[in-house]
């Protein structure tokens, strides 16, 4: 019974991936262990999302994480419903055709916020490659709800590619967020199976474009690796990084979702993670987070502070 719920929900979350061989799921290595969503904090996080109506990542891409994070607060706002119009490899996310957008979210994240006191959050959405704008003034409308209602806190925005959305990044950046994030998540060799529907030098182009836009702000990417990638290929991905002004770099362990999803190919060792971030942090990234756990809004809050610090010290 178990396997037909298994196999019926894989299909109805990632039709396009219902036909695809199966690739089997390899053990976790000691070193990959995460808390249980048990504590009293963790259950008052979800009822205050649940309470707001609102979709996070945290679940919906079923986060190693979430015992953690949200045992602190910590629920990243997944914007724009909870089906994505792309179908990378790697996700969780339900594929599909997204229904309308609701017009009262943003306000709805605003005081979600505020009620779960967060002096930082990340906002993040599927892919809306289905709205002329890709969804640029729905994040806009998010960022400006949550400046209003929560003056002290910082956003962080981490947002699909717009890819062929002329004049969207001009909207979001517009919103002054204090963090701009989009990640490459792989090397450019990988995209065509990893992020098919994705350029690599498009999302590296959004980058240095929302740089240009909001040089006070900073701006962040991540990687994952276990997908097939070399070192020399991720140094490459830092160099190009650098070279369009990105601050900030996060690198994590791929985790294959289901035996549909891009098979795994192996498990970086934490020794191997930390090699990478002192190379990141040797190519003049103002903050670099490598760890097998390590996830975009992982620690975002503290990060944050800490990056706004060396900003200060190399300025200062
Ligand atoms: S790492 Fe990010 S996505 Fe994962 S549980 Fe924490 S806040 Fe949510």
């Amino acid at each position: 019974m178990t396997t037909v719920i298994n196999t019926l929900d894989r299909a109805l979350r990632h039709p396009e991936k219902a036909h695809r061989p199966d690739n089997a799921i390899q053990r976790k290595p000691d070193w990959i262990r995460v808390k249980a969503p048990v504590s009293r904090e963790y259950a008052a996080t979800r009822d205050i999302v649940r309470a707001g109506k609102l979709h996070t990542v945290c679940e919906e891409a079923a986060c190693p994480n979430i015992g953690e994070c949200w045992s602190k607060r910590h629920a990243t706002m997944m914007i724009m419903g909870g089906t994505c119009t792309r179908a990378c490899a790697f996700c969780n996310v339900r594929t599909g055709l997204p229904d309308a957008l609701d017009t009262d979210e943003p306000e709805r994240v605003a005081a979600t916020v505020k009620t779960l006191g967060l002096a930082h959050v990340v906002i993040t959405s599927v892919d809306r490659d289905d709205l002329a704008d890709g969804g640029a003034e729905h994040f806009a409308r998010t960022i400006n709800a949550v400046h209003q209602e929560s003056p002290g806190t910082t956003v962080e925005v981490l947002t699909p590619d717009f890819l062929r959305k002329d004049g969207a990044i001009e909207t979001v950046m517009a919103a002054r967020p204090e963090v701009f994030n989009h990640n490459l998540e792989t090397v450019p060799r990988l995209y065509l199976t990893i992020r098919p529907g994705a350029r690599y030098y498009v999302s590296l182009r959004l980058l240095e474009r929302a740089k240009e836009l909001y040089p006070e702000g900073f701006t962040k990417s991540g990687l994952m690796v276990g997908l097939g990638e070399t070192r020399e290929e991720i140094m490459q991905v830092m160099d190009d990084l650098r070279a369009a002004k990105v601050d900030f770099l996060t690198i994590g362990q791929y985790l294959q979702p289901t035996r549909k999803h891009a098979r795994l190919d192996r498990f970086w060792t934490p020794e191997e993670f930390a090699g990478l971030e002192s190379i990141a942090r040797a190519k003049g990234f103002l903050m670099v987070s490598a760890s097998p756990l390590t996830r975009s809004s992982y620690h975002a809050d503290s990060d944050f502070a800490e990056m706004k610090k060396n900003r200060a010290a190399q300025f200062g």
